[in-house]
C-alpha cells in the first residue's frame, strides 16, 4: 500500500500577507510573479520584498561614481515597512 500526500493549494491574491507554510509560500510568490511584480531590496536591511511590502516613500542620497568616469549620482531606494516603523533612514 502506498501513501500519498495531496496538497490542495490555497488561493492567494496580490497583496495578501506571506503565509507560513512552505508550499503556501511558493503558491503565494507565484501569484505575485504571475501578476508581473518584481521584488525590490529594502534600502536598510537588504532583504527582498514585493512592492506592496515596502513603504511608498522613496528616499535618496548622492553617491560618487568611479566606474565610467567620476560623477555624482542620485541613488533612490525604499525601505520595508518594518524598517520604516523602526525609524530607519
Ligand atoms: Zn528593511
Amino acid at each position: 500500500m502506498r501513501n500519498f500526500i495531496i496538497d490542495i493549494g490555497s488561493s492567494f491574491k496580490v497583496g495578501d500577507p506571506c503565509p507560513t507554510g512552505y508550499n503556501d509560500r511558493i503558491a503565494w510568490a507565484q501569484v505575485h510573479m504571475d501578476a508581473g511584480l518584481k521584488q525590490e531590496r529594502c534600502g536598510h536591511c537588504s532583504l527582498w520584498f514585493w512592492p506592496h511590502e515596502l513603504h511608498p516613500e522613496t528616499r535618496s542620497f548622492m553617491a560618487s561614481r568611479i566606474k565610467h568616469g567620476p560623477a555624482n549620482v542620485k541613488v533612490e531606494y525604499r525601505v520595508c515597512l518594518t524598517c520604516h516603523e523602526k525609524g530607519e533612514k
